[in-house]
């Protein structure tokens, strides 16, 4: 299999070539990061580096790119054998870590083009948005709201908008995301209410599969768009996205009033952001 075989239906309009000695680190390979990761190497992306430390759930697999023959497999090595399936010739690094205490996390993100990111808690996103403004690496991370009502994605750009800490100061101040919540910051009891499931799992996927879709769709674009600014060459076809927020709404839930609402929003950074807001000369 070469590069003519592989990428015959989509070469004349998509530079694939391009894109092909881009490194895209998917930190969290659950619905979303796989979701992504799928839709990368099927736009001619060859390196990936996975970071998932989880094993696929019997519950996982109603909405992840994963079926039931990778149960009980870490989700690294399932989303490998996926990824291999569609592009024989993606090159893919596994590290089944726990992303909180991996040490040479700053190094492994300065080796990549662009970061993924798709882990389901705070903690685990203000750490990645804090490295990747330290070494200037675009990243993008997509959040689902609760009950899969809509969902957010943001994109870091280096030299050009805010940070992750921009936004939530700027979210906070307005009544932007009034009423909706991610699931992290549901109450147990509410949680209990809406899914009668365990905590865990609707952590990991909230909505069904097509809510999901959308917003890995949006954030798969926003990936290519990144890795696109990096280039010398613009891409064929590929207008730069201008903003660099966008929310969507699947269905009329508030504060959605109708089916398939999009908003669009340039973030700068904020004056005072603790995060990116050092002197730069
Ligand atoms: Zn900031």
């Amino acid at each position: 299999m070469n590069n003519e075989e592989v990428f015959a239906r989509i070469q004349k309009l998509f530079d694939v070539e391009l894109f092909s000695e881009a490194k895209v680190l998917v930190v969290g390979c659950g619905s979303g990061g796989g979701g992504v990761a799928l839709q990368l190497v099927m736009s001619g992306i060859k390196h990936l580096t996975l970071v998932d430390k989880d094993v696929l759930e019997p519950a996982n697999v109603i909405r992840h790119v994963c079926g039931r023959r990778f149960i009980g497999a870490k989700k690294v090595d399932a989303l490998e054998e996926v990824l291999l399936d569609r592009n024989v010739l993606a090159d893919v690094r596994k590290l089944p870590v726990d992303i909180m205490k991996f040490n040479p996390l700053q190094s492994l993100i300065e080796e990549h083009t662009v970061v993924v990111l798709a882990t389901d808690n705070e903690p685990t996103r203000f750490l990645i948005n804090e490295l990747c403004v330290q070494t200037r690496t675009p990243f993008v991370v997509g959040r689902v709201f609760t009950r899969g009502i809509g969902g957010e994605v943001f994109s870091y750009r280096p030299k050009n908008g805010g940070c992750l800490a921009c936004l939530e100061r700027v979210l906070e101040r307005t009544k932007f995301r009034n009423g909706i919540r991610e699931i992290d910051l549901v109450s147990q009891a509410e949680r209990d209410l809406m899914y009668g499931l365990e905590v865990s799992e609707i952590k990991d996927s909230p909505g069904l599969n097509v809510d999901i879709s959308f917003i890995t769709s949006f954030h798969t674009r926003f990936v290519l768009e990144s890795i696109a600014a990096t280039l010398a060459e613009r891409p064929k076809y590929m207008e730069p996205i201008p903003e660099n927020y966008l929310v969507w709404g699947n269905r009329p839930s508030h504060p959605f009033d109708r089916h398939f609402q999009i908003q669009r929003i340039t973030l700068d950074p904020q004056e005072g952001c603790q995060v990116c807001s050092r002197k730069e000369e």
